[in-house]
Order: C-alpha cells, then sequence, then structure tokens
C-alpha cells in the first residue's frame, strides 16, 4: 500500500542511554489555511517513526516519556485533526493523531537556537492540492479583478512571536490585529482589494511572503512589525524601505539580523541563502523605480503615523530586509511602535489604538496614490 509507510530516522548524532527515558518537553500545533503544523519539543538523540494513513498519524518514539506541566498541550483538534491520543506500547510511547483527510506529511527537526532551547521536531501535514475545487479557484482570481492589490503582511507568526514586551504581548499578535485592520479599513475603497500574507497564527517563511505577492499580482506590500530594544524609553515608529546595501546604523543593523534570521525560529526546514533564491525570482530592471516608489509611499506614510504618536526617525530608513525584496513594486516595513516600551506595549495592545495606527497607515496609502495621480 502506498500510503501505509514507516519511516525510521534518527534526530541528532549518536545514541540515546537505553537506561535513560527520553524527554519529550511540549507540543504545539498551528493551523495554516493549506497545512496544520505539529511541533514537539524533544531532547537530542531522540529516535522516532512516523507512521501515515488516511485516518491516522502515528508519531512512535523509543523509551520516551512526556512532562505532566505539559501533558495536556498535546490534546488538540482542528480542520485536520480530529483528535490526539497518546498510548504507551511497551517501551514505545506512540502520539496518535486522527484526521479527516488523507494529508501528504511532511517533517524534519531544527536543532536549538537563541529563542528555542530544544531539538524541535516539526510534522506538517498539507492538504494534498486537488482538495480545493476548481470554480472556487476561478471565484476567487477573478474577483479582484481591476483592482488595486495592496498586500498587508503581518509579521512573524506561529512558532515565531517576534518580540515580547514586558507584560508578555507578542510581537506577532499585535501585528496581525493591525494588519487585519488595515486591511478592513483598505477594502472599505472600492477601487482597492487588500489581502493578508496570514490571517492566524502560524509561520510563513520570508520568501514565501514574497511568492504570495507575485501570485496576488500585488502592486503594493506593507509589512507591518513592532520594534524592540533593550532600553525600555526608545519610542515612536519608524519606516523601512528596502536597500540592498543595508543599513550602518546600529538599529537597523539588529533589525536586519532579527528580522532576517525569523526563519530558524518560525521554522523552516532549510533555511535558504534567500539571496540566492531571490535572484532567481527578481528582475532588476525595475529596481530603482521601486526604490523611488517605496521611498515616497514611506513618506507619506511616516507623515501620517506623525500625526497619531511619536515617531522614532523623522525620515524613512533603509536597511537590507528579506521580506522587502518584492521585485518592481513599492515595499515598505513598518515598525508600528517599540513594543520593549512599556506605554508603546499597552498602546499597541489598544484596540483603539491599532485602527488608529491602521487608518494612519491607510491615509499614508491614499496620499501616496494621489501624488502619482498628479504626476501622471
Ligand atoms: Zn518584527
Amino acid at each position: 500500500m502506498r500510503y501505509f509507510l514507516t519511516l525510521f530516522l534518527l534526530l541528532g548524532i549518536g545514541s540515546a542511554s537505553a537506561d535513560k527515558k527520553t524527554m519529550l518537553y511540549d507540543f504545539r500545533y498551528w493551523t495554516a489555511p493549506d497545512h496544520t503544523r505539529i511541533v514537539v519539543d524533544t531532547q537530542e538523540n531522540t529516535f522516532f517513526d512516523i507512521f501515515t494513513s488516511k485516518d491516522y498519524i502515528i508519531l512512535s518514539v523509543e523509551n520516551a516519556k512526556v512532562l505532566s506541566d505539559t501533558f495536556s498541550h498535546l490534546f488538540f483538534q482542528d480542520k485536520r485533526i480530529e483528535r490526539a491520543q497518546i498510548k504507551r506500547d511497551h517501551e514505545t510511547l506512540k502520539l496518535i493523531f486522527y484526521t479527516k483527510d488523507l494529508y501528504s506529511v511532511k517533517y524534519f527537526t531544527l536543532p536549538p537556537n537563541q529563542k528555542y532551547k530544544y531539538h524541535r521536531l516539526v510534522i506538517d501535514l498539507y492538504d494534498s492540492k486537488s482538495s480545493m475545487p476548481k470554480s472556487k479557484m476561478a471565484i476567487e482570481k477573478t474577483s479582484h479583478i481591476d483592482k488595486t492589490v495592496i498586500l498587508v503582511d503581518a509579521g512573524h507568526g506561529g512558532e515565531d512571536s517576534g518580540a515580547v514586551g514586558n507584560n508578555r504581548t507578542r510581537e506577532k499578535d499585535v501585528n496581525l490585529a493591525i494588519a487585519r485592520r488595515l486591511v478592513n479599513t483598505i477594502n472599505k475603497n472600492k477601487d482597492l482589494n487588500a489581502v493578508l500574507t496570514r490571517n492566524g497564527d502560524y509561520y510563513i517563511p520570508l520568501t514565501k511572503r514574497i511568492t504570495i505577492a507575485q501570485n496576488e499580482q500585488a502592486t503594493m506590500f506593507i509589512s507591518i512589525h513592532a520594534d524592540a530594544v533593550e532600553s525600555k524609553s526608545a519610542k515612536g515608529a519608524s519606516i523601512y524601505t528596502l536597500s540592498e546595501k543595508g543599513n550602518n546604523s546600529k538599529l537597523a543593523k539588529q533589525l536586519e539580523q532579527s528580522e532576517n534570521s525569523v526563519d530558524q525560529f518560525g521554522g523552516v526546514e532549510t533555511v535558504i541563502d534567500s539571496d540566492q533564491y531571490l535572484k532567481s525570482i527578481l528582475t532588476d530592471f525595475s529596481r530603482q523605480d521601486r526604490d523611488a516608489q517605496s521611498q515616497k509611499l514611506a513618506t507619506h506614510v511616516l507623515k501620517e503615523l506623525s500625526k497619531i504618536g511619536p515617531v522614532h526617525k523623522e525620515s524613512p530608513q533603509k536597511a537590507n530586509f528579506v521580506v522587502l525584496k518584492t521585485p518592481t513594486i513599492p515595499s515598505i516595513l513598518v515598525e508600528t511602535a517599540f513594543i520593549s516600551n512599556p506605554t508603546q506595549e499597552r498602546r499597541l495592545s489598544n484596540s483603539k489604538e491599532q485602527q488608529k495606527i491602521a487608518d494612519a497607515i491607510y491615509k499614508g496609502v491614499i496620499d501616496y496614490f494621489d501624488e502619482n495621480q498628479e504626476n501622471l
């Protein structure tokens, strides 16, 4: 039977000693539109195998145990997973995920990093491509014909929480809240169609965010983030546009570093050398135009943001962000405020303030279009 595959894998190098049990520290699930991600925090040297069928997926781990603190995190259900169960079969611990359909299962392991101290086993259940009815696809494609498409990207998501404030506010959550408000605001304008890169708590690799913009034939890309630095007093909004050279200021360097390395937190099997990948999808002929347009857009949006709150820098900044490398379309990254500043953290989690920020970005977008109209 084609689907009854059993795969034996070894996580890490070396072998676990027989008398010591392998610890499964924690479980997390993330539901995305096209897949569900299961993440298991494990020890190094964990032997496991994965068995896939139409009705269930079994993850077997030799000689393992689960922490009582996190035991309940295993039980989960969503549109793909009906329920999860744990069974002991002699020395083997079996985690059984009852599924609603046959999914193509992809799995990989990730080593610890700055944000995750354990090894991670990632199991992705992907919908089979054919499951989407053709008619629905056709409707989706034609529904926003003749409209200007604006891609609104909520930074981070899923395994990658982004920056975290003193009161535990997570950047990924406020980014999504503001992004959703921005999309709703933009979509009240009948000439525009705003689309979210993610509309839930799951991770999307940086380069995929760019391909979404291309597939949607977007003509503008706005990525929403919140800043964080060690000092609690830093405040204000900033806007970044792409500079292939990067930026020499300390803050921008730190930001580039943290924003460009998120794929390893979010969980990307092989973090692609983004520049290599991007070189193959980018054409350079209109880069100059893109940069000038991005600069114009950034200036308008920053001006509007300065009317509703402090700004960190008076003019748009340049940095080498992977997510801004959308070919030919104006692209900006908005750092809405500093989540590391307790006053600004409160502001970012307040729904009225989120709407004010969304409105200001929208006004900036409209001013940008107006200016371009005048120049025609
Ligand atoms: Zn961010």
